[in-house]
């Protein structure tokens, strides 16, 4: 009889060769006490007393059960019944379980209205620590969850609208029937703005709304016209801009009517997309569908402004996500795989690709927690609010833009077997080019930059002053700061063209020295010391792996691994 390892050496008769020197599927780790980043920020930020919550919730999002809704959801993708067989209007689109068990456990845990049923100090930073690591899990779901959790201010300005809905939204459950709302405990809100002929640019939508009976705030308006994009149309009442006479507008459409009868609310075709598969997005008309009017007519966009800044935090968070999967990932696979006779995660030029890509992970991190603390404090504090108002648009702008390089390198850390589709990987990618695009693309935030500082010139300087708090802790950033203080003081209102020209010159650098200054602050030296220099230093950072030489490397992958605990 033969040994176990003869059996190994010698192929039985018709294989061809043995399987060896490759990886396994990252399982069964915990997805917030393995990561330093994130442990240490919400600590940081106000989330101590939620630590054992999110450990829970980090348990679970790392069971490979858990892990494989994610890819059944995206495998199996939504598909649209406009009629039942009979001929009857049913606009109803059928998803696989796996997304049912992604929702229902998203809005059990809360991640769509824990900071409105339980607002304290750090309810954003822990419902953020939640939602960021499901977004790990499956993020096409998370869109109509984050609709639903920023939906609620805009709903509070009109507050006999918001009590029909509210507790239903808020409440910790999931019900997907396409039904009334009054036969549902649980509902969930979606958002449409886009139109053919603008996205960007709301004030170009063509829908018009004419008072069914009285015009005004909270009266029921009939909507005529079209949506380009609507996602999640499953969603049981959704915020949707629309002309009256004053202007846009903002209107609260639900699928059904108060009276039991479907709304005239047509979903056309669902979109085709390259990302989010999970994630039904549609084409509606409105035939006559009926809304309430949310705010006074010709307010609509400073109304959706409280939904969309909220799912704009999200979208940092979402895809400061993807980074950590991949980051996971690609560790757990460089420890396995050798080549040239060491394992990958042991060869330098490898450690230093590792190491920057980890960097990248840690300043968003740092940056989205930072922004949650700042939700958290805002209505009590002008400094955080001011912060707010201007950060969100700079993170937004630079973390959702530095995913897609990000999640590339991380699939050539894996190889050809990274672009493989029965991996995370392409999954990751074809996430990581939408959430940059939705929410207000990369100009537009930059812009809104802009506008913020020209409206509110207080906004610049809460944001400086959080800058200032990390001077003299690293003198490549204090230069940094001096050479982005001389920018702003030469900043010139009257030269529009010229300060929308060099916008993203701008907002880059803001983003780098905000991450800078939070990491120099926080992080161990390792890390701050490595991003000042690979990144605000002379030399520039074109590609990841080019971190200079003598950073400790090991320090920072450590932080990123998956198998290391960190609490
Ligand atoms: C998967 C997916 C789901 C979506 N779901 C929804 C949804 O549920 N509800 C909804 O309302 N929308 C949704 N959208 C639409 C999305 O929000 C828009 O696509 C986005 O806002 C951009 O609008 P647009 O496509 O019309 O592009 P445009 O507005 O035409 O913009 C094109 C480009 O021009 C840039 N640009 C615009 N103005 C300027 C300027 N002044 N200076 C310089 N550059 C400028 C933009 O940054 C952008 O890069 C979804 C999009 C995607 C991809």
């Amino acid at each position: 009889m033969k040994t176990a390892k003869e059996l190994q050496a010698t192929p039985i008769a018709g294989e061809t060769h043995q399987v060896h020197n490759v990886a396994s599927d990252l399982h069964s780790y915990n997805l917030f006490t393995t990561d330093a980043a994130l442990l240490e920020g919400v600590k940081r930020e106000g989330g101590e007393w939620g630590v054992g919550e999110i450990a829970a919730f980090g348990e679970k999002c790392g069971k490979p059960e858990y892990l494989e809704l994610g890819f059944l959801a995206n495998k199996y993708t939504p598909e649209l019944d406009t009629h039942d067989r009979f001929g009857n209007r049913v606009d109803s689109v059928r998803y696989h379980g796996a997304y049912h068990a992604l929702m229902k456990s998203a809005l059990e845990e809360g991640l769509h209205s824990q900071p409105w049923t339980n607002p304290r100090e750090g309810a954003h930073v822990v419902r953020g620590a939640k939602a960021f690591m499901q977004s790990q899990v499956e993020a096409g779901h998370g869109c109509p969850v984050t609709m639903t959790f920023a939906s609620v201010p805009s709903f509070r300005l009109q507050p006999e609208v918001a009590a029909i809905f509210e507790s239903k939204i808020l409440s910790r459950g999931y019900d997907p029937r396409n039904v009334p709302i009054d036969e549902k405990q649980f509902i969930t809100v979606g958002m449409g703005m886009t139109e053919k002929q603008g996205g960007s640019d709301v004030r170009a939508n063509s829908t018009m709304a004419t008072p069914v009976n009285q015009p005004g705030a909270g009266q029921m308006y009939s909507l005529v016209g079209h949506k380009w994009f609507l996602s999640a149309p499953m969603c049981d009442v959704f915020l949707i801009l629309a002309q009256t006479t004053a202007g846009v507008s903002c209107f609260a459409v639900p699928r059904w009517l108060p009276d039991g009868t479907k709304n005239a609310l047509n979903v056309i075709r669902l979109k085709d997309k390259m990302g989010n598969k999970s994630n039904a997005s549609s084409e509606v008309e409105f035939r006559g569908a009926q809304g309430w009017l949310i705010g006074d007519e010709g307010r609509g966009v400073p109304t959706i402004i409280e939904m969309v800044s909220l799912t704009r935090f999200d979208c940092m968070g979402a895809s400061a996500g993807l980074m950590r999967a991949g980051l996971a990932n690609a560790i757990h696979h460089c420890k396995q795989r050798a080549a040239f006779g060491a394992k990958l995660i042991d060869q330098p030029l490898m450690q230093n690709v590792l190491a920057d890509l980890q960097l990248e992970y840690e300043g968003a991190m740092a940056f989205s927690m930072r922004m949650a603390r700042a939700l958290d404090l805002k209505d009590n504090d002008e400094h955080e609010a001011n912060l707010a108002r201007l950060a969100t648009a700079v993170g937004k702008y630079w973390i959702c833009k530095r995913a897609p390089q990000h999640s590339y390198e991380i699939m050539e850390c894996i190889g050809g077997s990274g672009v493989m589709e029965n991996s995370i990987y392409p999954r990751l990618f074809r996430e990581s080019v939408i959430n940059p695009i939705w929410e207000g693309s990369g100009n537009v935030q930059c812009l809104d930059v802009l506008r913020a500082i020209g409206k509110t010139p207080a906004v610049l300087m809460a944001f400086n002053a959080e800058l200032n708090k990390a001077r003299g802790g690293n003198a490549i950033l204090d230069t940094y700061l001096n050479n982005l203080n001389q920018q702003f003081m030469q900043l010139n209102p009257a030269d529009m063209h010229g300060l929308q020209y060099s916008a993203r010159t701008m907002v880059d650098q803001m983003a780098l020295a905000f991450e800078a200054s939070l990491l120099v602050r926080h992080a161990p030296a390792a890390v701050g010391e490595a991003f000042c220099s690979s990144r605000l230093a002379a030399q520039g950072h074109h590609n990841y792996g080019a971190l200079p030489k003598g950073m400790n490397v090991k320090a920072i992958i450590e932080r990123a691994d998956p198998a290391i605990e960190k609490a």
